[in-house]
Formats: structure tokens, C-alpha cells, sequence
């Protein structure tokens, strides 16, 4: 056979094995996801919607938000429009986390009151 044939067989037989390479690397990568999606499901069911705001509350997204909406509200509260301090606010559901559970974190379903007016509206 020519050098170059040789050659070239060469090169197509690495080629051929580096698919194959891929194709067990993807079938792995997929077994694995699989993998993960079994574990992560239940983690998410135990996901309650007052733990999924308090984490969002909590974090920088949620800490922006408040500072946001403090100013938005003049630094009053929504109900009564006492001035509060921003650290002495509540963030309160408009529609109650018991009934649309979905609307946790969503920002136009949220409002800031003051304690009073939380305490208040926590009784009802
Ligand atoms: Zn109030």
C-alpha cells in the first residue's frame, strides 16, 4: 500500500475512535443526569414556598428588592403609611403564601408593611 493510503487509513481509524469515545462519554453524561434528576426531585418537593421566599428574603436579589421597594413606598408602609425603617419592615404576600404558593418570589405580589400592619394581617 502507499505511504499516504496508510496514512490515511490511520487517520480515519483514530477518527472512528474518538466518535466512539464521545458517543460513551455522552452515554454516561446522560446516565448521570439521570442520576441527579432522581435525587433532585424529592429535594425539591421538600422545598416548602415559605422556605423557597425566606431563601430568596435572604439573599442579594431579595436584600435589593426590599431597599428598592422601601423607596418605591416612600419609606411608608403599604397599608397604613406609617414611615418605617427599612430593617424594622416585613415583606408581606399580597395574595397569602397559603393560596398561591406559586407567587413566593415574585415581586408584584409582594409589599412592604410595617409590623402592625403584618401582625395584623398574619391574624386574619
Ligand atoms: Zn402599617
Amino acid at each position: 500500500m502507499e505511504p499516504q493510503e496508510t496514512q490515511k487509513q490511520q487517520q480515519h481509524q483514530e477518527l472512528m475512535e474518538a466518535v466512539l469515545r464521545l458517543k460513551f462519554a455522552q452515554e454516561r453524561t446522560d446516565r448521570a443526569l439521570v442520576d441527579l434528576q432522581t435525587l433532585a426531585t424529592p429535594l425539591a418537593a421538600k422545598q416548602t414556598p415559605r422556605a423557597k421566599f425566606e431563601r430568596w428574603r435572604d439573599s442579594t436579589d431579595g436584600k435589593r428588592w426590599k431597599k428598592s421597594q422601601h423607596t418605591k413606598q416612600n419609606g411608608q408602609c403599604a397599608n397604613c403609611q406609617t414611615p418605617i425603617a427599612l430593617n424594622g419592615s416585613h415583606i408581606d404576600h399580597i395574595q397569602p403564601l397559603s393560596r398561591s404558593p406559586q407567587l413566593a418570589c415574585t415581586p408584584h405580589n409582594l409589599q412592604i408593611l410595617c409590623a402592625t400592619c403584618n401582625q395584623h394581617k398574619g391574624d386574619r
